[in-house]
């Protein structure tokens, strides 16, 4: 149970068939994202290059209303996001996505999941030349420079080309022209973006687990730098910008995406189990049970108790039907906690418990499970963490948090097991990361765990994109 927060997720659709209902489709198919934002969600729908829209605040049932969706109407081509909070903040509506635009080609509508890290340079240079932002997010800033661009350019594929040669950082886009589907995914393919069907329409989406839950067929990944074209012709690949180095996210692993999911051909649920396993071999401790954190420490506990041939056991119920009105409820943290988590006594009473959990951040949901597990009677409370120390902050997503608020930055293991009152306390080495997904040939970023950013990150303080905001 991850203080840090999921990313954002992307989805679109290109049907060849006019009788599907294009709206529906969409809104099925963006539940399988649900995970990866619970601030926002949002449907773009064109019909013969007119596009209507709705999006609004809260999980996708309360965000997206039968009744407003009903007023879409159909059309051929369709996007859907769900959104996080970029940089901890208060998401304002012009915020959520799809992002949708007139220009001097018609219509456009964009979503993104990622982070520009060249943010404050592209949105000064905009400023310069007179361009009025509605909202402070990276998906305007690249949409302003996608229109800019197909001004002289002859196509909205080069204008995209064109656009995207400016952006630096963590970006997988989907966007919609009068005609055309396209998915773009960054040259080091930091964010994840692949492509499929689902029945007669052809689907580009954050991850391949909307293609299993909507029964459709998985293609393949987005390669990192290549953009992806539907249109009636067919499906167009354009990969002048791949081959580069990439840095696949490794927290997309660990944590962000669905266990379901297959990213870059590794399959998320073997690579938690397989951090369990590695957790065990790396950190014994003799005890009764091994529990998980739901959600995302569950698979890693399994992977523990298979290689260290402890028994499993549901230690820890999480509430899942908690959405962003309960998030903002101003009673204190605590609280809050408890309502979202509570501990299986039967299971845990005068038992000796090994609790695995996918990362630690600030560290005081971590200090809430030792204490839950503490009064629902276990004898001693073991914490093993499914990846390495969390250092450094993350740059390249939409959620950054500071380096202040990140405990293993400041602290021991030693320090982090006193603070939460545990008995021990093991991290995965970063050694083992490489073992996560080894049956990639891409290279991974570990930044977050050891300071190694892909690329250029000094421009790239959120609050100050943020404050730069209210400045101009
Ligand atoms: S710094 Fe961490 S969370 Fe951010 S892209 Fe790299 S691995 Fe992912």
């Amino acid at each position: 149970m991850s203080e840090l927060h999921d990313e954002c997720g992307v989805i679109g659709l290109y049907s060849t068939d006019t009788s599907v209902d294009i709206v529906e489709e969409t809104y099925l198919s963006l539940y399988a994202l649900q995970h990866r934002g619970q601030v926002g969600a949002g449907i773009a729908v064109n019909q013969n290059g007119t596009i209507r829209y709705y999006k609004d605040h809260g999980m996708i049932p309360e965000a997206l209303p039968e009744k407003e969706l009903a007023r879409l109407g159909n059309g051929r081509i369709a996007l859907g996001h769900v959104k996080y909070s970029s940089g901890g903040t208060q998401v304002d509506h012009e915020n959520l996505a799809p992002l949708v635009m007139r220009y001097i080609k018609g219509q456009l509508a964009l979503c993104l999941n990622g982070a520009l890290t060249n943010y404050h340079e592209l949105r000064e240079e905009l400023h310069q030349g007179a361009a009025i932002f509605q909202s402070n997010g990276d998906t305007e800033i690249i949409a302003y420079l996608i229109a800019s661009a197909r001004i002289n350019a002859s196509t909205i594929e080069e204008a995209v080309q064109q656009a995207v040669k400016k952006l630096k950082g963590a970006y997988a886009i989907a966007l919609m022209s009068p005609s055309k589907l396209i998915g773009v995914r960054d040259p080091m393919g930091i964010r994840p973006l692949c492509y499929g069907k689902i029945g007669t329409s052809y689907v580009i989406a954050s991850e391949s687990c909307v293609f299993d839950s909507m029964g459709g067929e998985f293609i393949r990944d987005i390669e990192p730098g290549e953009m992806l074209v539907i249109d009636d012709e067919g499906v167009h690949s354009y990969r002048e910008n791949c081959g580069g180095k990439t840095a696949i996210c490794m927290f997309e692993y660990i944590f962000f995406s669905r266990p379901d999911s297959v990213i870059n051909g590794v399959s998320v649920n073997l690579s938690r189990q397989r951090a369990g396993r590695l957790l065990a071999q790396q950190h014994p401790v003799e005890a009764d049970v091994v529990c998980g954190v739901p959600d995302c420490g569950i698979e890693s506990a399994i992977g523990y108790a298979m290689e260290s041939g402890i028994l499993y056991a549901t230690g820890l119920i999480k509430n899942k039907y908690i959405g962003r009105a309960f998030n903002n409820r101003k009673r204190n943290s605590e609280y809050l906690m408890r309502i979202k988590l509570n501990a299986l006594k039967n299971n845990v009473n005068g038992k000796r418990v090994i609790v695995i959990d996918d990362s630690i951040v600030k560290g005081k949901t971590s200090r809430h499970i030792v204490s839950l597990l503490r009064q629902a009677g276990a004898s001693e409370v073991h914490m093993r963490i499914a990846s390495p120390p969390f250092r450094c902050p993350c740059y390249l997503n939409s959620d950054t948090t500071s380096k202040e608020n990140l405990i293993a930055a400041t602290k021991t293991t030693e320090e982090i097991c006193a603070y939460m009152g545990a008995d021990s306390l093991g991290f995965l080495s970063v050694e083992s990361l490489k073992e996560l997904a080894k049956e990639s040939n891409l290279s991974f970023c570990d930044a977050c765990f050891t300071g190694n950013y892909p690329l250029d990150v000094s421009d790239t303080s959120r609050e100050d994109k943020y404050s730069k905001k209210i400045e101009s």
